[in-house]
């Protein structure tokens, strides 16, 4: 069965196209470079032993994402990574956002609205939910308005997937990810950030390896135990099968609604100080840090209420927090050898 994986060289795809094959999925990806290199195509090689078709096809381009569905009439399933994620950058940018996360979403829901049958999975994030007055976070909380053009357009593209399922034969299951961290224990694929990672890992590895001085914790005076903010830290591997897990779901159907949401996260809630602490005692090493005034736009606490995705979908976080920096240390050392 051949499933499209849009985005599928990038960070979370990668590990989803590893978790389709282990499973015995067919995986056509495509990407356009923007964000990763045709190199992992051989990460993934070197992991499963299949070497996985690949097309360079930028999705902002409708006429080519047109030919290339007319011409692969076999897929079965879509699971759409395909994005721009750099919520500063999107600030700077508000257009080259909403270009490439929503046209693009808009070009393959086009043509798979043409089809007697399409199952759709989609990325979205737990930052539509802001601030949210209670933790953990249910998928019922409020959505809140958006604090970055790059969050608008995951709320957005939750809208247009909800209408356009209502018109037409699309399923969708679009998954709301909390912090994905680490990389495969194999240490084959992980995360590539380009240029000065936005996220906390990549900065704690880039920093312990030497790439980065010192790293900067924003802000301690958040009304945390220990002051620093507190995200739900959940490993690529474990939210790669969660993908796999939705697909199945709809190709057989099991899907109650035309659109159902999940979270996807572990629960748990870490504090900036406790991941530091965390991967200091995985990596035995001290790492340079200093406590900075809070970065803008940054909320005090997010974490998930695993509920609905344990209990419904079917999946559960296996990985505990230590896992998840030993793996991204593990690739941090690799990549810089
Ligand atoms: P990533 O940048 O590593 O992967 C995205 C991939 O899409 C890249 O390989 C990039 O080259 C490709 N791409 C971008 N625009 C394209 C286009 N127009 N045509 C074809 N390919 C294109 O990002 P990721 O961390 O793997 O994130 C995957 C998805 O998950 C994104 O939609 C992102 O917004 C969402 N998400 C990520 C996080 C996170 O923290 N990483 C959190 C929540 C949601």
């Amino acid at each position: 069965m051949k499933i499209l994986v849009t985005g599928g060289l990038g960070f979370i795809g990668s590990h989803t196209v590893v978790e389709l094959q282990n499973e015995g999925f067919e995986v056509i990806i495509v990407d356009n470079l923007s964000n990763s290199s045709e190199k992992v195509l051989d990460g993934i090689e070197n992991i499963t032993g299949i070497k996985t078709e690949f097309e360079k096809l930028d999705l902002r381009e409708k006429n080519a994402v047109t030919s290339f569905f007319d011409r692969h009439q076999d897929i079965k399933g879509v699971i759409h990574f395909a994005a721009s994620k750099a919520v500063g950058e999107s600030v700077e940018n508000p257009l080259l956002y909403y270009e490439n996360n929503i046209n693009t979403l808009v070009y393959v829901l086009q043509e798979l609205q043409k089809r007697d049958e399409a199952n759709f999975i989609f990325s979205s994030s737990c930052t539509v939910y802001g601030q949210a007055e209670k933790m953990p976070i249910t998928e019922d909380s409020a959505v809140q308005a958006a604090m970055s053009p790059y969050g608008n357009t995951k709320q957005i593209g939750e809208e247009i997937i909800t209408e356009v399922a209502k018109v037409s034969p699309i399923k969708s299951i679009v998954l709301r990810y909390f912090n994905p961290i680490g990389a495969h224990p194999s240490a084959e694929i992980g995360e590539l950030p380009l240029g000065i990672p936005q996220n906390l890992v990549p900065f704690i590895t880039q920093t312990a390896i030497g790439l980065r001085e010192q790293l900067s914790v924003y802000g301690n005076d958040y009304p945390t135990p220990d002051g620093t903010a507190i995200r739900d830290y959940i490993h690529v591997v474990d939210l790669a099968k969660a993908h796999v897990i939705a697909l199945k779901r709809l190709l057989e159907n099991k899907n109650l609604e035309k659109v159902e949401t999940f979270n996807l996260g572990t629960g748990k809630g870490s504090s900036v100080l406790e991941v530091i602490n965390a991967f200091e005692k995985v990596a035995q090493q001290k790492l340079n840090y200093k406590i900075v005034d809070r970065r803008e736009g940054d909320i005090t606490s997010a974490y998930a209420n695993t509920d609905k995705a344990n209990t419904v979908l079917g999946w559960k976080a296996e990985s505990t927090l230590e896992d998840s920096l030993s793996s991204a240390w593990k690739w941090e050392q690799k990549i810089r050898s």
